[in-house]
């Protein structure tokens, strides 16, 4: 087989919704790449563990989001109550893969502005090339030793803490695919205030 060009996509998720489908469809249309691999954190290190919903729910947003996307796919590789660090999950990769395949790393603007706030970055940025999605309102800079492909013509304004206070406020969430909403709603995932 041919040298592949595989892309992490790692987030919390909470809940999956339009603009991570989205930037993944983008980046494969742009960057000719063979799929997406969506990593749920496990137990995200810039967020709150109390306030994120649990890994298996998560989980199984991702996987109903990504049924039926024939270059999408889903890894469990962060399960487990661990901080993800995604250094961890590049390497655990990395190995799983040929020595001439291609690994990305897909990213929005705003989580690519802190790269340098993450647990050894520098080995981070030699392990990967990072396609940055831009966002609305986010800028960044790009830090020595970062290889990035830009992919600068998408401008998503969705973001999960905003669904996540209109699931809360009993508004509809037309930006979260079908399925997930009704498995939030089966769940009753979202209903309770504090989760923003
Ligand atoms: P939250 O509001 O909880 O932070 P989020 O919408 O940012 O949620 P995450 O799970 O934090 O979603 O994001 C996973 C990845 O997707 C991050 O790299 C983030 O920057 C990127 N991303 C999410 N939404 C967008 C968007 N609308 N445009 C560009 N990138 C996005
Ligand atoms: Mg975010």
């Amino acid at each position: 087989m041919a040298d592949q060009r595989i892309c992490l996509f790692g987030g919390t998720f909470d809940p999956i919704h339009a603009a991570h489908l989205r930037m993944a469809e983008e980046a494969i249309r742009q960057f000719d790449l063979d799929r997406v691999v969506f990593v749920p954190a496990g137990n995200p290190p810039h967020k709150d563990a109390r306030a994120v919903t649990p890994y298996e729910d998560r989980l199984e947003m991702v996987k109903l989001a990504c049924a039926g996307h024939l270059k999408f796919e889903v890894s469990e590789m962060e399960r487990g109550s661990e901080r993800s660090y995604t250094i961890h999950t590049l390497e655990r990769f990395r190995k799983q893969l040929a020595p001439d395949d291609h690994l990305f790393f897909l990213i929005g603007a705003d989580a690519f502005d802190e790269l340098e706030t993450w647990h050894r970055w520098q080995e981070v940025v030699g392990l990967t090339e990072f396609i940055v999605v831009s966002r609305p309102g986010a800028t960044y800079h790009i830090p020595a030793g970062a290889r990035v492909l830009r992919l600068d013509n998408v401008q998503l304004p969705i973001a999960s803490r905003e669904l996540r206070a209109k699931l809360a406020a009993g508004e509809a969430a037309p930006e979260i695919p079908a399925a997930v909403r009704e498995f939030i709603a089966r769940r009753g995932l979202y209903c309770l205030t504090g989760t923003q």
